[in-house]
């Protein structure tokens, strides 16, 4: 079965409030109607020291991640500047921002991939539940069990759905027996919204179910070790609209028991999914907080020229 029809894609959050109405001869993304603030600091300088440049609380009360002063360098390259930002626990977070800003480098310096690009170097701190993550001491394999990734393409290991999906339980040993590792398998198949589709074909592979399902399968490989938090990579560019819907329903339900970071180019995605939205700009965090806040009445010029629409 696909994913066109299913029930859950109809039942979705309205997004009327989103919808984008033309204003003064320009789309304006997002809904959001925006008016000038008059309390949008100078766009201009874009050089100076960051951090305190933020616009917006980049510190909430109940963090799984803190981030202070990150800096990424890519060889001579300065591609993340003094970010400081928090991850709330139970919350999705949005990353938006135009092209090469700097949001997949920052995602990818919250479980360490950046470890694997070479010539990359990262600096500040970056605490996940108090401790650095930064040491030399970390055991990377425990790190990224306990913060998942969904990447951009639906990426399935070459291996039966339940293998997928049994995988990390079995690296890690966090299941007793075979009784213990199907109850898993079962339990993360049915939070990723995929048993009933899946439940007679378990020995099948991965890779033969829709791209929509796939993604799924990988959001239940990557729940199947209970990690903290889930990082996602633009989750749903490579899905149709009905799989999208899916895959954003998911998101709502996964945030009851995980922290959620998601890069999006999508505004609208950014305001049905997420409780934060953080904006950045050419390897600056410029502004973030409440969505709902940060798109309707946006503090910071290039956050409000991005949302609507003048550049991007
Ligand atoms: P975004 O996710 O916002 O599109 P990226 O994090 O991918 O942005 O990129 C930020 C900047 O870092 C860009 O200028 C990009 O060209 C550069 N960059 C990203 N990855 C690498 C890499 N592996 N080597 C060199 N430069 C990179």
């Amino acid at each position: 079965m696909n994913d066109v029809g299913n029930q859950t894609a109809q039942t979705r959050r309205p997004v009327d409030a989103l919808q984008a109405p033309e204003t003064a001869g320009r789309r304006v993304e997002a809904g959001l109607n925006l008016k000038p603030s008059g309390r949008v600091p100078s766009a201009a300088s874009l050089d100076h020291k960051s951090g305190d440049r933020t616009v917006g609380q980049y510190a909430v009360d109940d963090a799984v991640f803190s981030c202070r002063d990150v800096n990424v360098f890519y060889g001579a390259k300065h591609a993340l500047r003094n970010v400081n930002i928090d991850v709330g626990r139970k919350q999705v977070l949005a990353m938006i921002g135009p092209s090469g800003c700097g949001k997949s480098t920052f995602l990818r310096c919250l479980n360490r991939m950046n470890d694997t690009v070479p010539g990359a170097r990262v600096t500040g701190s970056i605490k996940l539940d108090g401790n650095d993550i930064q040491g030399p001491g970390t055991d990377l394999v425990r790190l990224r069990a306990r913060v998942g990734m969904v990447f951009q393409k639906p990426n399935p290991f070459p291996k039966s759905i339940y293998d997928n999906v049994a995988y990390g339980p079995r690296i890690h040993g966090t299941t007793r027996s075979r009784a213990d590792l199907d109850e898993v398998v079962c339990s993360s198949l049915q939070r990723a919204g995929l048993w009933d589709e899946v439940k007679d074909r378990l020995n099948r592979p991965g890779t033969g179910l829709s791209g929509g399902q796939q993604q799924r399968l990988c959001i239940a490989r990557a729940i199947a070790i209970q990690p903290e938090v889930i990082l996602m990579d633009e989750p749903c560019s490579a899905l149709d609209p009905i799989a999208t819907a899916r895959v954003e329903d998911l998101i709502e339900d996964l945030r009851e028991s995980f922290a959620i970071v998601i890069v999006t180019h999508s505004m609208q995605q950014a305001a049905r999914v997420s409780q934060r939205t953080a904006y950045f700009h050419m390897g600056e965090l410029i502004e973030v907080g409440e969505t709902d806040r940060v798109f309707t009445n946006p503090r910071h010029r290039l956050t409000e020229d991005y949302i609507t629409g003048r550049f991007g």
